[in-house]
């Protein structure tokens, strides 16, 4: 396991991490984003779609549990399961994006779910530490620290 930890200032700040991450998918990766309410795992996940290439428009998928942003290269899932006890379908389809070669999935709120996870994960654990500071912990198995590159 490689650990790394880094501190953003503002969103912006965090999105220009993501997007840097983001440039480096290959495919077929897995993120598991963790932090309290309003600690940035969307801002998160709009940063990778920006560093996609994405145009679409990166929302909380709270209520549909799963919103897909498409780009030339890879398509970005991006599954919320916040306060759900039952993912139900959902389940098939997070398993289902997970074996797509040209998919990349990110998952908040993943504890409902863990067993559907993948061992090989970059996990992103985002703690507070002002109104616009954060820290940002990743981990993830050797298989994955191209990731963390230059970061
Ligand atoms: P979550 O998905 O974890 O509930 P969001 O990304 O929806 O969190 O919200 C994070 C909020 O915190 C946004 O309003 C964002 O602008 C703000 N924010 C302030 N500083 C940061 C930072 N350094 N990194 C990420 N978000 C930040
Ligand atoms: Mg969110």
């Amino acid at each position: 396991m490689k650990e790394q930890e880094v501190s953003t200032k503002s969103a912006e700040e965090t999105m220009k991490l993501a997007e840097s991450i983001a440039a480096k998918f290959k495919g077929g990766e897995v993120l598991e984003l963790a932090s309290d309410l309003g600690g940035g795992k969307t801002t998160f996940v709009r940063g990778l779609a920006k560093g996609l290439g994405s145009q679409d428009q990166v929302r909380s998928p709270s209520f549909t549990l799963g919103n897909e942003y498409h780009s030339k290269r890879l398509t970005l899932h991006h599954f919320d399961f916040y306060r759900l006890e039952d993912p139900g379908i959902m389940r098939d389809e997070l398993a289902e994006a997970i074996t797509d070669p040209k998919s990349v999935v990110a998952v908040e709120w993943s504890g409902v779910v863990n067993d559907v996870l993948p061992a090989t994960r970059l996990k992103v654990k985002i703690r507070a530490t002002g109104p616009d500071r954060r820290e940002i912990i990743f981990s993830c198995p050797e298989s994955l620290e191209y990731l963390l590159e230059k970061t």
